[in-house]
């Protein structure tokens, strides 16, 4: 086949190719980011209420054993110090108590009767206060829990490895940090008073409702970078699927390019070429007109039916200068020929629907008129029935500028499509081309025989010349005579002919146009 042949893709068509295969990605990309940073996120404030709650759990003990305390403040330590040691042993976060003056720890259970500067202001909110380390223990951070009484206060402390434990709940790589005022502490149970890290992904922050602590949650960076590794599969299925819509475009156009640049190439080298079928009357058979058919000259396959490459030209829009092509040949063949055609002699031209919004469809039909004397050849555009034209304002205004010039509209195939009353009113069609296939309907059964009278019957009612089409035998011939078809076409008469042909037959057809010297010398 012509149509077959491999096209040269250029640079801005790899481009393009390129661009289909990572769009996708492109597309999916900040997609999976803004994802995955939304499940750190949600991850992260998940794990900070988590770690709220285990807090809140273990300072239960502690404010249990600080309240079990609550008559002792005052007394002396001696007497106090095994209700404080009870205490110690049953809670179960609890490192040791205390008892406080208002501004001093008097007792320990630890090391009973005890000195240490402390003050209620000490703590947050007078409850709570998270030391780096006490005298007991050097560099093992702790968190004290203070229960105010009117001699003094309570104390109850947590070991860090508690706060540790509940900061743990934490995600691999992800970091949980415990805020108690300006002091915090992080999972390794080191506390700092400086400003707390930031965490770049998903930073999050819970407070106790219960208690003055605050839990802060985040990622580093590379989090991110572990999600993505998570989403591999997507990432891979969505590459898989931009280099799939790549391989589809890329084949998809080597198709279309390699049509449309062979059809380039063939319209450039003239191979597209007219051939004509003589229409005739149908009361003495001379030839009134012709209906001018393509042809496709291939210096390798031979002569090519218009139907296995019109299609292709309407695809990529090559029907409209292969048309003008055919309109230029076809005055430049007949020009010559004008004494062998009688006056009014039709020119029937196939006109897609592309070529109606053509802008250059008034000047084209000027053009091919302005090739023969006034009025002598009447051009007539067949439009077909399969395919309906929109009625756009342009197209209409365009169609009546052509009739303005003396072009005549008719509607091809006729029988075959859709078209109502009201459509063929808004075209102002002139001519019925009425389809083939009713016109073999005559030879055969009578119901058939009837559906061919009602097309008949239609045309006649709708007041329009009416052309067959495909006339192959005498019986369908005399049947379309005697039924008032005024125009025929068909084998019986002519098969479309190439020009050459077409002039030896005109020159036959009317030997008495013969006598014309211009004509005799052509013919
Ligand atoms: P169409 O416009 O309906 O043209 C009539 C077709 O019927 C022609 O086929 C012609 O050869 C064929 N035909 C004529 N008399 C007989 C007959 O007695 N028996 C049979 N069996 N067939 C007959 P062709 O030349 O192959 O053209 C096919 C179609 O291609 C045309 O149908 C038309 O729709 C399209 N076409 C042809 N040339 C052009 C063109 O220049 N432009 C456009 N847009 N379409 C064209
Ligand atoms: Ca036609
Ligand atoms: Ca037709």
């Amino acid at each position: 086949m012509p149509l077959r042949r491999k096209p040269h893709l250029s640079i801005g068509h790899w481009l393009g190719l390129a661009a289909i295969a990572l769009l996708p990605l492109a597309a999916g990309l900040p997609l999976l980011g803004w994802q995955a940073e939304r499940n750190l996120a949600s991850q992260s404030r998940f794990q900070a209420a988590q770690a709220v709650a285990a807090l809140e759990r273990v300072l239960d003990n502690a404010a249990a054993a600080a309240q079990a305390l609550a008559a002792l403040p005052g007394q002396p330590c001696e007497q106090a110090v095994l209700e404080l040691r009870r205490q110690v042993t049953g809670n179960p976060y609890v490192r040791s108590t205390a008892l406080a003056t208002p501004d001093a720890v008097y007792c320990t259970s630890l090391q009973g009767p005890y000195s240490e500067a402390l003050a209620a202001g000490d703590f947050v909110a007078g409850r709570l206060r998270l030391f780096a380390a006490d005298r007991v223990t050097p560099g093992r951070a702790l968190l004290v829990y203070r229960h105010p009484t009117t001699q003094g206060s309570a104390l109850a402390t947590v070991d860090a490895e508690h706060l540790g434990n509940a900061l743990a709940v934490a995600e691999p790589g992800s970091q949980l940090i415990l805020k108690v005022g300006p002091a915090w502490l992080k999972a390794d149970g080191r506390v700092a008073a400086n400003e707390p890290p930031r965490f770049e992904v998903g930073a999050s922050m819970a407070a106790s409702t219960r208690y003055p602590f605050s839990i802060l949650s985040g990622y580093p960076r590379s989090a991110t970078e572990r999600q993505w590794l998570r989403d591999a599969p997507i990432l891979a299925l969505l590459g898989l699927l931009g280099l799939t819509a790549a391989l589809g475009t890329y084949w998809q156009r080597q198709r279309a390019g390699s049509q449309r640049q062979e059809l380039e190439r063939a319209l450039a080298a003239g191979e597209f070429i007219p051939f004509f079928q003589p229409i005739v009357a149908s009361d003495d058979g001379r030839c009134t007109g012709l209906e001018v058919l393509m042809r496709w000259q291939h210096p390798e396959d031979g002569l090519i039916r218009p139907d296995l490459f019109i299609p292709y030209a309407e695809g990529c829009g090559l029907i409209v200068p292969m048309t003008r092509d055919l309109l230029r040949q076809t005055a430049a063949i007949l020009a010559p020929q004008v004494p062998c055609l009688e006056a009014g002699f039709h020119v029937g031209v196939n006109l897609t629907a592309a070529h109606c919004e053509a802008p250059t469809l008034v000047e084209d039909c000027r053009e091919f008129l302005e090739q023969f004397p006034k009025g002598h050849v009447q051009l007539v555009l067949e439009l077909t029935e399969r395919e309906l034209i929109v009625p756009t304002a342009q197209t209409l205004e365009r169609l009546a500028a052509v009739r303005e010039l003396g072009v005549k509209i008719a509607l091809d195939d006729f029988g075959t499509g859709h078209s109502s009353l009201a459509y063929l009113q808004q075209f102002q069609v002139d001519y019925l081309k009425i389809d083939q296939r009713f016109v073999a309907m005559i030879d055969t059964e009578a119901l058939s025989r009837h559906i061919v009278d009602s097309v008949i019957a239609l045309c006649a009612k709708l007041g329009l010349d009416v052309v067959a089409e495909g006339v192959e035998t005498a019986a369908q011939q005399a049947y379309l005579a005697s039924h008032g078809v005024a125009y025929l076409q068909g084998y019986l008469f002519a098969r479309p002919m190439h020009a050459d042909a077409f002039i030896d037959y005109i020159s036959n057809a009317r030997p008495e146009a013969k006598q014309l010297a211009s004509c005799a010398a052509l013919g």
